[in-house]
């Protein structure tokens, strides 16, 4: 036992009473929570010494990332140290209600979406896996926005999760390192917080940078002037680690953004030396022998030519030597596909910020030119687009591929499309160093904390086993036919739909029907994953009933999530779009509960909890080829949820292990949009010829709904219909995919009339879903890329 029962009582007691002074009967929620963490970090402070200790003298993986998406900790460091019931009974033996304190926990909002959500599953990973693997990052103040409607429209507010301080994390301020820029010289301190696994007494690390001033204050300066100078200093240090820009697949090219990727690679590649030469001296070809660096996408791929400078400059090396030292080290994981994404940097701003590092990536980019002729003599053409520095700017993406010895793609499909289509130059440089790593979910997380009576059903059925090896899961599919067990499932289906639908009523206001189709898209708002073809199949469902008032259907709830960048209005014009269509469409007679629209405010990780096991149609419905993985396609289909979605990212892999049959797959497939675009598509046709999408698309125009003034309704119609400057029109083919999603939607409608059917389509998904747990993937990095091995404490 970990902590029983009366250390756990006497620990919150105990720590109330250090920490604020206070009896357990005068407590406010926070500082129970405060307690309670306390009282776990005591106990887990010993396992995570003693791991660090058997991790030193091996090798150790270091996933460096922009982004930790973690969400709450509380509920889920419980349930991996198996006292989650313990805890919420001394609780009530107290007469506190666990699920308040668990609200009391701010998530740590650290990242935008996807790729920082997949940095905090794979954390998880790697220690309930005894993996020696930590993650680096930036100890954000502030996270990703909280979103708020206001008449329709997204507002966006500060959000802090450090205001009552963070109990998961200890200051290590004797192991702060400087980080030098061109105009500034900063203090990177670490906070450390435990990664506590399931099933193991292994602890490991996620170390977060904090940005501050080389000299703290002088408060006792005379001159008022140098006391002004010294506020100055202070507060443009701390602006580095101030705030997550807010961004999701788009890069920005400022200048603060570059000095936020420099500041954290610089200090953990130092942190890194520093511990390796505690165990191996200036030994330093040993390196890629004792640590292996992730690059999470190409945020932090100045880590490469920062390698060379603390291996070249400060510690000697020659730079051959160096150089292979990084490239050995070093791996990178590819993200995206989307131009807007792709970082490149202007060389006036590289240079300003970081000189040196600019002059290393110049030398690293002629070695690159030479190889380059080597092995395609006087392909000029081709070197110039391989050339790291071309023109006024600086490639991340082909730094990141030549500097180290393997990339990878995050679902098969866009590995495929990586060697085929986007690096098709590199891939045939350098065949080798291309692999493919698909994406997983942690089931710790995402079944076992967030759906708890889904997951002691499957353990009822075929044991424990699964928490730790989700291929377990297989052994659900003998019950696939047993009535009894479907209707459980359809049972507990039901039950976190009224749960989900209370959530909406206490925070919100608005009503759902648990009967009715939970149809859930929850993702970035993004013209690729367009939530405008949901909203417009919407439109035309409404129109088809006003047509047709007596049109026969199940009930659907159109349940949307999403937060967009603060700067991308069309993804704001399409938030606004939906809130208008929601207005019209809850609020009219004839709809009589057919349909329903809803918008969940501020969708972050605590509200993912409560939505992924409530949904019965899961929204993957990105433009073939744009979506790399995806990874709440797989939280769904492990809650039980069909996919209703394109062939893109893993949505490929997920109909591969539950069978096409048992999902909802509609629309042009990669092979059909190159083909389009090659033909020349002109949305025009679909516009014109498939019936009802007209009288849709020109609700943008037609003074149906209102923007406002805010011009978003008539640029989402010139998108569409005419393009831009820098895109064709209707780029992501929603006009084209539309009939076919309507069709694809009314066939899901009608399956839903024979319960037992769609049970069993579930719950075959379920069953299937192994492949899709983080442990896997996690394991393919560990020996594919990494060749690390498990230590257990
Ligand atoms: C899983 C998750 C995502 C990623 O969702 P996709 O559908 O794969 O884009 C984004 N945000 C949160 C809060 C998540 O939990």
């Amino acid at each position: 036992m970990y902590l029983d029962k009366a250390e756990i009582k006497s620990g919150i007691g105990r720590w109330l009473k250090v920490d604020f002074g206070k009896t357990i009967e005068m407590a406010e929620k926070h500082e129970v929570y405060q307690s309670l963490v306390r009282t776990v970090m005591e106990k887990v402070t010993e396992n995570w010494c003693d791991t660090d200790e058997i991790y030193s003298n091996g090798k150790q993986a270091y996933y460096l990332s922009a982004e930790f998406l973690m969400g709450r900790a509380l509920g889920n460091n419980l349930i991996n140290l198996g006292i989650l019931d313990d805890v919420r009974e001394v609780l009530a033996e107290l007469d506190i209600d666990f699920n308040v304190i668990e609200d009391a926990e701010e998530d740590a909002g650290l990242g935008n979406g996807g790729l920082g959500r997949l940095a905090a599953c794979f954390l998880d990973s790697m220690v309930t896996l005894n993996l020696p693997g930590h993650g680096y990052g930036i100890r954000y103040k502030n996270g990703i926005f909280n979103q708020k409607f206001e008449n329709g429209f997204q507002v966006e507010y500060p959000e802090s999760w450090l205001k009552y301080g963070d109990p998961w994390s200890i200051k290590k301020a004797s192991e702060e390192v400087i980080v030098e820029f061109g105009d500034q010289t900063v203090r990177a301190i670490p906070h450390d917080t435990p990664i506590i696994g399931y099933g193991t007494k292994n602890v490991n690390t996620l170390r977060l940078w904090e940005a501050a001033p080389v000299k703290d204050l002088d408060l006792t300066a005379f001159n008022a002037q140098e006391y002004e100078e010294a506020t100055r200093e202070k507060a443009r240090a701390e602006d580095i680690s101030r705030v997550l820009y807010p961004n999701d697949s788009t890069n920005e090219g400022k200048k603060l953004r570059l000095k936020q990727q420099y500041f954290f690679v610089s200090a953990s590649l130092q942190d890194i030396l520093r511990k390796f030469k505690l165990t191996h001296g200036n030994d330093f070809e040993k390196l890629p022998e004792f640590a292996a660096i992730q690059l999470n996408d190409t945020h932090p791929v100045i880590a490469i030519p920062e390698l060379m400078r603390l291996l070249y400059d400060v510690e000697g090396l020659e730079w051959n030597d160096a150089w292979d030292i990084v490239q050995k080290t070093c791996a990178y994981t590819n993200h995206t596909i989307l131009a807007e994404a792709l970082e490149k940097w202007w060389i006036r701003l590289y240079e300003e910020v970081v000189p040196r590092i600019y002059e290393i990536t110049q030398r690293i980019n002629i070695e690159l030119i030479q190889l380059l002729e080597k092995k395609f003599p006087g392909q000029r053409g081709r070197q110039k687009r391989m050339s790291i520095i071309q023109g006024d700017l600086i490639h991340m993406a082909w730094m990141a591929i030549y500097g180290t010895h393997a990339t990878n793609g995050v679902a098969a499909l866009h590995t495929e499309i990586l060697k085929e289509q986007e690096l098709k130059e590199w891939y045939e440089l350098f065949p080798e160093r291309f692999q493919n790593k698909t994406n997983g979910v942690t089931q710790r997380r995402w079944m076992l904390l967030s759906n708890q009576q889904l997951s002691s059903l499957i353990t009822e059925l075929i044991g424990d086993k699964w928490i730790t090896d989700l291929t377990e899961l297989k052994k659900l599919e003998k019950y696939a036919e047993d009535e009894e067990i479907l209707k459980r499932f359809l049972d507990i289906k039901h039950e976190k739909k009224v749960e989900f639908a209370k959530y909406m009523k206490n925070e919100q206001g608005v009503e759902i029907d648990p009967d009715s189709i939970f149809d859930i898209q929850i993702k970035r708002l993004h013209e690729y994953k367009r939530q405008l073809l949901n909203i417009f199949h919407v439109i035309d469902l409404y129109n088809r009933i006003k047509a047709d008032p007596k049109l026969k259907m199940n009930p659907v709830t159109y349940i949307f999530g999403a937060k967009a960048a603060p700067g991308y209005l069309r993804a704001k014009g399409i938030i606004k779009l939906i809130h208008d269509v929601a207005e019209v469409v809850n609020n009219d007679p004839v709809v009589d509960g057919r349909i329903k629209v809803v918008f969940v405010e501020n969708y972050r990780v605590s509200v993912a909890h409560k939505m992924f096991p409530a949904a019965d149609i899961s929204e993957q419905i990105s433009t073939a080829g744009k979506e790399a993985s995806g990874t709440g396609n797989m939280k769904f289909m492990l809650n039980g949820a069909l996919t209703l979605g394109t062939l893109d990212g893993a949505n490929v892999e997920i109909v591969e292990e539950a069978g096409e049959e048992n999902n909802f797959i509609f629309g042009l497939k990669v092979e059909d949009i190159l083909k389009m675009k090659k033909e020349g598509y002109d949305p025009h046709k679909p516009y014109n010829e498939v019936e009802g999408l007209k009288a849709v698309v020109d609700v943008l125009m037609d003074g149906t709904f209102s923007d406002e003034g805010t011009g978003y309704f008539e640029e989402l119609y010139t998108s569409l219909m005419e393009g831009a400057s820098w895109h064709d029109a209707d780029q992501y083919f929603v006009l084209e995919d539309f009939d076919a999603y309507r069709e694809i939607q009314k066939k899901a409608n009608e399956a839903y009339s024979d319960k037992m059917k769609w049970a069993k389509m579930a719950w075959i998904n379920i069953a299937n879903g192994g492949k899709f747990s983080s442990d896997r993937t996690i394991a393919q990095y560990a020996s594919e890329i990494w060749d690390i091995e498990a230590k257990k404490l």
